[in-house]
């Protein structure tokens, strides 16, 4: 028997934290929350949504950062968020890049955005613990195309932010048309996910 889970799949670069437009986030001082993203989760989370961050990291196959960077920025994320009454769950990163071949890396292909591993990386790891996720109330949020496509692809509920990248452009061009579009992380908990629960204003 295993326990319902309603959960936010969230993109990290451009929905929780600004984007280094062109770059990578490598360094702890590289990262800033994006103002309220994590209030959002806060809220998320005492709604009874876990989080689940599922990022893509080519930086890893293009040789710009190493696996105890990544992991300590993610860490970094995890202590700002926790400041906060905010934390998440679980945390995955794709390091494949297609033009940059790694022997190691190689095998992460299907876990790059929009290809789907990371989430189905993470359904596995939810029912470990016993939990099933039930993908009629679970969101995929982000601010690329490949985050929508992405969201589709794995049967869940998509939000496009405007932060970050804030493809609505990219979507529309691509006919990867999101349920929602929020101004960003906290609009799309606050307004258009948290209503559906509380019958009113968040
Ligand atoms: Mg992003």
């Amino acid at each position: 028997m295993s326990i319902k889970a309603k959960v936010l799949f969230l993109d990290r670069d451009g929905t929780i934290n600004e984007d280094l437009i062109g770059g990578y986030v490598t360094e702890l001082d590289q990262f800033r929350l994006i103002p309220k993203s994590d209030e959002a989760i806060a809220l998320a989370r005492k709604a009874g949504f876990k989080i689940v961050i599922v990022s893509n990291q080519a930086c890893l196959a293009k040789g710009m950062a190493s696996e105890e960077k990544i992991n300590a920025v993610n860490a970094y994320m995890q202590s700002l968020l926790i400041k906060n009454g905010a934390s998440y769950d679980l945390c995955y990163f794709a390091p494949y890049h297609p033009k940059y071949p790694h022997p190691k890396y190689d095998a992460y292909k299907s876990w790059r955005k929009p290809e789907t591993g990371m989430v189905a990386q993470a359904l596995q790891d939810f029912q470990k613990m016993g939990l099933e996720v039930d993908k009629n109330d679970s969101y995929f949020i982000g601010d690329k195309q490949v985050d929508v496509l992405c969201g589709k692809r794995s049967g869940l509920r998509q939000i496009l932010v405007r932060t970050g990248h804030g493809e609505v452009d990219a979507c529309r061009e691509k006919d990867t048309h999101p349920e929602f579009i929020a101004d960003d992380l906290y609009d799309a908990v606050a307004n258009y996910i948290l209503p559906k629960y509380s019958g009113g204003n968040a």
